[in-house]
């Protein structure tokens, strides 16, 4: 038996919604049936009537991106409607007129600043001409990623929530503040747990508010006897769905009647035999990547949702594909040669120090100024790919074309092609150019792989890391050692995923960006960085060591030439590179004005530029006043890796470094039973401490600025640190005004860090 029940929509539109049957009528909350619906089948076609929300995200490398999503994909699991969109698409949403619950998902990229596809947004919202009561009818939640390990932590969600506060929204779940430097689940996972009750009780308490106001508009515009069915409904909530307990992770059922195999072979006293899937016996020892102990490997799981396919892929014959690298990027990039390639490091220092020069004579618009960087793009390692591509049983087909299309029934909300992927390319290059096949695989990953693996063993594994009880096996043998998802599909030989999942699940292959090492004006047509290759060291799961990308990439292109120096002209190759203009970290644009710059490592990439820059300033115009300049260097040994040191002594001697500040972390010391010391300066903090006086002073008597460069995690805290310490005993103040006095200096764009992991 059917119903109908006439619900009101928008002002004077009345739809009539026929076929509802009785019984979901009765349980039919409110708020479900009178607010939002996003579905409207006219006349006799079948209804489906559910209370909306927004979800808007602005993420730069996906991670907000695919928090978004779930929370999109999970709204339906909830009754509810999302509407998802990217924050720059602001011709599919409008906060200015939105009376549905907003939810905000952002992460923070660069110095603090908000990801490429929010930063629009960010500019409209911070207009001053903009009321205080701008947004005084918008309700919203957010969650904010960062990074601890910099200085600026989250700050693109904080900016979004204090605008939105300031123009009169209101906030109706606390927010998230999500730290990389930890885990970002930390945090997340018990937000997202909150954040639906929160959603729906906001829900209830509008449709309680529109209930009234319907109450007399339908005084006025519907007819008495439509109102009966509505308050009929009003009264009889009684709503299934909403009191399921967990519904981010809702199957344990599925996943307990896998019988943990681990369990059964595995103890933590003894070490037992286990078959894997090629049946070779194994001995576990302990939990590694691939096995686990009791507990873990004895509980039922709770593991997140299945993320919904939303691709079909299929692969075609083809004569011809593009290859073009250049169609990755945005912004021009340009295939410029390698002039010159130096090690810098000398011995055997820990690590390998490269400079690179660039050839950019024919690229006028690779202009650049000091404290500019640029995007280098790397491929996948061709050794990884090719056994991808084995994997996937594709090795034959690797140079058809790929063609993806949106499966036409995917309950995915706001599908897409990945805009990554540029059309008519061949397998190959998609997975050499386009994908980071070296991504830490996320839990939603680890879940779809389960799907395509056959052992068991290896699917109650992977169904533990992905598990809210396996959170700490996940970041011990996935998160922390950075494993990738190459390395995730050796370790489990049976799973054998689709190329349509690494399309749907891996990120972009993202550009690696440099610190521009040269001055133009000195190096008009040379470009020139330093960098360290990143080492990775075995763990369990990566049984040899790899290098970093990008690095361990540009490390082999110009080996030969600095095995064989006589021979390097000839072997230097060409790179892609695409210029990333940085407007703060420049030296101050008053020459007269004294600036510190703290770069240990290759931190010191930038400040070679500045100096570099202000030596040939001077020369042009040797009567103008120059500020001081302070550099603060160091490294591990004297003759091991101290970069740039004949450089750097040219400086001084020429006047344009007026003080140098190098410490060295590994040397011996005269007497190594005693503590470092104010004396003995390890790491450029303590320097910085034994300059406390001229330091303050240029910063607080000045108007001088301080640039710090280089690894965000140890580094650039400790120096902000000492900074706080230095300003309290300079100016005997408590460490809240410290902290306040050197937020000012950051406002002001005189404390400016260009850091990174
Ligand atoms: P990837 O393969 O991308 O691996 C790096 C990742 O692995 C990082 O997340 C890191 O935290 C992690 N990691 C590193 N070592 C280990 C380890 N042993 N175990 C586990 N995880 C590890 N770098 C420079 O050297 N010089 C520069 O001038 C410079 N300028 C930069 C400017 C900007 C604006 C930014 C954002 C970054 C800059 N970087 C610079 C960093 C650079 O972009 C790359 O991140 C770096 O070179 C590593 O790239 P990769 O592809 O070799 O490593």
């Amino acid at each position: 038996m059917n119903t109908a029940v006439n619900v009101k929509v928008g002002r004077n539109f009345r739809c009539a919604v026929d076929m509802i049957p009785v019984r979901l009528c009765r349980f039919y909350p409110a708020w479900k049936v009178l607010l939002w619906p996003s579905v409207c089948y006219l006349s006799n076609m079948p209804l489906e009537v559910k209370p909306r929300f927004v979800v808007l995200y602005g993420s730069q490398k996906g991670q907000a991106q695919s928090i978004a999503e779930g929370i999109a994909e999970e709204a339906e699991e909830h009754g509810l409607i999302a509407d998802l969109c990217c924050l720059n698409q602001n011709d599919k949403y409008n906060l200015e007129k939105e009376r549905a619950p907003v939810v905000f998902v952002v992460s923070t990229t660069g110095d603090g600043e908000p990801p490429d596809n929010a930063l629009q947004f960010v500019k409209r919202i911070k207009k001053r001409t903009l009321s205080p009561d701008h947004y005084k009818h918008l309700l919203y939640a957010l969650l904010a990623l960062g990074d601890t390990n910099y200085a600026n932590f989250c700050n693109c969600g904080k900016t979004i929530e204090r605008r939105l506060r300031e123009l009169g929204a209101k906030q109706f779940y606390p927010t998230g503040y999500a730290d990389d430097g930890v885990g970002l689940e930390l945090v997340i996972d018990p937000w997202l747990k909150g954040l639906w009750n929160s959603i729906k009780d906001t829900l209830s308490k509008m449709a309680s508010d529109r209930t009234v106001q319907l109450k007399e508009d339908s005084a006025k515009e519907i007819p008495e006897s439509f109102l009966p069915d509505v308050q009929l409904n009003l009264l009889s909530i009684a709503d299934k769905q909403i009191c399921e307990p967990d519904s981010k992770y809702p199957s344990s059922l599925a996943i307990s009647d896998v019988r943990p195999a681990s369990a059964s072979t595995v103890s933590s006293s003894a070490p037992k035999t286990q078959a894997c899937s090629e049946g070779v016996p194994q001995v576990s020892l302990a939990a590694s990547l691939t096995s686990s102990l009791p507990p873990l490997s004895e509980s039922s799981l709770n593991v997140p949702a299945l993320p919904p396919p939303y691709l079909d892929v299929t692969l075609q014959e083809a004569d011809a594909v593009e290859q073009a690298v250049e169609r990755l990027s945005k912004e021009t990039c340009n295939e410029v040669p390698i002039s010159k390639a130096v090690q810098l490091s000398k011995g055997d220092s820990v690590k390998t120090a490269l400079l690179l020069e660039l050839d950019i004579s024919a690229f006028p618009s690779m202009t650049y100024h000091p404290g500019d960087s640029f995007d280098v793009f790397c491929p996948n390692v061709a050794e990884e790919v090719d056994h991808l591509l084995h994997r996937l049983g594709f090795q034959d087909q690797k140079n058809h074309r790929v063609q993806i299309s949106l499966k036409h029934n995917t309950k995915k909300r706001g599908a897409q092609v990945p805009p990554h992927i540029p059309e008519n390319v061949s397998l190959l290059f998609l997975l050499t150019w386009c994908l980071e096949i070296r991504s830490v695989p996320k839990k939603a990953f680890l879940r779809a792989l389960v799907e395509h693996t056959s052992d068991s063993a290896q699917r109650r594994r992977l169904q533990e890391l992905c598990s809210k009880q396996g959170a700490a096996d996940y970041n011990l043998y996935v998160r922390d050692p950075n494993l990738s998802v190459s390395e995730l599909l050796t370790a489990f030989p049976s799973c054998s995923p689709p190329l349509s999942l690494l399309i749907e699940l891996l990120p972009k292959l993202q550009p690696r960006p440099y610190s521009a090492a040269s001055s133009h004006l000195r190096h008009p047509e040379k470009l020139c960085f330093v960098f360290n290759v990143v080492e990775f060291p075995a763990c369990s799961g990566r049984p040899t060591g790899r290098r970093g990308l990008c690095t361990g990439w540009l490390f082999d292109l110009v080996n030969p030439g600095l095995v064989f120096p006589e021979k390097a002209e000839l072997a230097l190759p060409k790179i892609h590179v695409s210029l990333r203009p940085n407007c703060s970290f420049r030296p101050p644009s008053d020459p007269s004005l004294p600036f510190i710059m703290i770069g240990p490592g290759t931190g010191v990439a930038p400040f070679i530029g500045f100096l570099q820059q202000r030596e040939e300033e001077k020369k042009e115009n040797p009567e103008a006043k120059f500020g001081e300049t302070w550099l603060f260097f160091g490294c591990r040994y004297r003759n091991k890796d101290y970069l740039f040191r004949e450089e750097l002594e040219n400086f001084v001697s020429s006047g344009t470094l007026n003080h140098l500040k190098v410490c060295f972390s590994r040397e011996d010391r005269k007497d190594e039973e005693e503590p470092p010391s104010a004396a003995q300066p390890r790491y450029v903090q303590h320097n910085l401490l034994l300059c406390c006086r001229q330091v303050t002073d240029i910063l607080l008597r000045q108007d001088g600025y301080i640039y710090v460069c280089g690894d965000a995690k140890n580094m650039a805290k400790d120096v902000n640190e000492t900074l706080v310490e230095m300003i309290k005993t300079e100016l005997q103040v408590d460490q809240l005004e410290a902290m306040k006095t050197l937020a000012g200096l950051r406002e002001q764009k005189r404390y400016l860090q260009d850091i990174w992991a």
